[in-house]
């Protein structure tokens, strides 16, 4: 069985692979899901969602909102900040999927089955984080030039 919660923060990030309009600094604001898996305890719960969020807020919000996300993650693409997320989480809570929203029609998921590919592999190889549905959707679209293709989606931060 699966739970999830979810989180909104706001951060700033620029993409120095990247050549186009987000090499350019600029900031979104970013919708995370943590989900998790387990049988429910006697309790009748897979995960206290209280303890869940207190943990995913430590680990990973109170890191990243309103800050460069560069400073802790040198090329923040949607896909290698839900690498950085899962390591941050995984020894603290059973982790089945960490999907990060960068705007409302860009989405990264990482999987467990992802991450286990990726340690047998020993390492987190470069692009590793495309998944095999980000990247049939990206081949659906013919994706391949501007990275945040609405302006609208790029939001200001605010305060
Ligand atoms: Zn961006």
């Amino acid at each position: 069985m699966l739970v999830s919660k979810e989180f909104i923060f706001h951060a700033a990030h620029y993409l120095p692979q990247y050549h186009g309009k987000c090499e350019r600094l600029h900031g979104h604001s970013y919708r995370l899901r943590i989900t998790v898996a387990g049988e429910p305890d006697v309790e009748g719960m897979i995960c206290d969602f209280g303890e869940m969020k207190k943990i995913v807020k430590r680990q990973v919000i109170d890191r990243l909102d309103h800050t460069l996300v560069n400073d802790l993650i040198p090329n923040p693409t949607a896909e290698l900040m839900t690498w950085w997320m899962w390591t941050e989480l995984e020894h603290e809570l059973p982790l089945a999927e960490v999907r990060l929203w960068e705007t409302a029609d860009n989405i990264a998921v990482l999987t467990a089955a992802d991450a286990e590919k990726a340690k047998k592999m020993g390492a987190v190889p470069e692009g590793f984080a495309l998944t095999a549905e980000i990247q049939k959707w990206r081949n659906e679209q013919g994706w391949g030039c501007e990275r945040c293709q609405h302006a609208d989606d790029v939001q200001v931060l605010d305060d």
